[in-house]
């Protein structure tokens, strides 16, 4: 589930900062020029010298951060590296890459998030820092909140394609991915979700319904047993759906969340039905199989005891 990986690349990261704390000062001492060339060369700087170890990887260093690190203290060089290093490991690529690999994780989650994922991480930018003793504007925090924000203007400025004006095509896609939906103030609004999961999903609207089914399946195999993993997706979902409505400034079933959600809650069904007709299903309370679906197709009711399971 996307979520989950989300919250484990955090975690990741929150445990390879700690972990390598300890380290970084020794390693960071390791690098630095031997005193016979600081001797033959008094006038160089620490960015200079590291600039004549490594030509490549301190252009790379400049061109990520976009800044003249020949302008910075010597401090805020060396904790700079440091910072660029340690992320770079945890991302498993080369400085190069750093912003890119970074970014590819980020745009796997739903656009709305980002204002969440800003306040986290700029939560995490003190503790960074003190864990490693750096300066703020130094730690790995830093330079995510930068791109974050920078992403999340990026995507404000397409607003104007996602608030641009529904076409009649594009309202009869919105029908089609959800036939329930009638009214046109919800349709609209779904719209807007639909056009930014399609961006960030680089999926054409009409088939967004597909794509993320496909991608439950990933994680759920269509066994009975399993099968407790869709309401447990669907309430997490739901309860993402009121998390972000404020900030989507449409109404919880109409964010991408509630959208999910009700394609979750057919898939569901499908799935109910599936499990009926090949008599997998069995009663929690008293283990009999004769069982039916609710009228709305939402649970099972045993015929023998009445109890009701397999629902939210
Ligand atoms: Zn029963």
């Amino acid at each position: 589930m996307i979520w989950f990986v989300l919250a484990i690349l955090f975690l990741v990261i929150a445990i390879s900062l700690h972990k390598s704390a300890n380290k970084m000062d020794r390693q960071y001492s390791a690098p630095s020029p031997s005193p016979s060339s600081v001797l033959s060369t008094p006038k160089k700087t620490f960015w200079e010298i590291y600039k004549d170890i490594n030509p490549t990887k301190a252009s790379d260093i400049e061109n990520l951060l976009k800044i003249d690190f020949s302008k910075l203290s010597e401090k805020d060089v060396k904790e700079k590296i440091a910072s660029i290093d340690r992320f770079a490991k945890s991302l498993k690529c080369g400085v190069s890459q750093i912003k890119t690999t970074y970014l590819a994780e980020i745009e796997k989650y739903p656009a709305e998030l980002l204002p969440q994922m800003i306040d986290s991480t700029s939560r995490e930018l003190a503790n960074e820092a003190s864990a490693f003793n750096i300066s703020q504007t130094n730690t790995i925090s830093a330079m995510m909140i930068a791109w974050l924000k920078e992403r999340h203007e990026q995507l404000g400025k397409p607003d104007a394609n996602i608030n641009a004006p529904s076409t009649i095509d594009e309202i009869e896609i919105v029908k089609a991915l959800n036939p329930r939906v009638t009214d046109i103030s919800d349709l609209r609004e779904r719209l807007k979700s639909l056009r930014e999961m399609s961006s960030l999903y680089k999926c054409p609207m009409e088939q967004l319904r597909d794509f993320y089914i496909n991608d439950i399946k990933k994680n759920y195999d269509g066994k009975y047993e399993n099968f407790h993993y869709l309401p447990e997706a669907y309430k997490y979902m739901a309860d993402k759906a009121y998390e972000t409505s404020p900030l989507a400034g449409v109404a919880p079933d109409n964010t991408s969340y509630g959208i999910m959600c009700d394609w979750l809650s057919d898939l569901m069904v499908e799935e109910r039905e599936k499990f009926l007709a090949t008599g997998q299903v069995k009663c929690i309370m008293c283990g009999s199989r004769n069982i039916k679906l609710s009228f709305f197709k939402d649970c099972f009711v045993c015929n023998s005891c009445n109890q009701k399971f397999g629902g939210l």
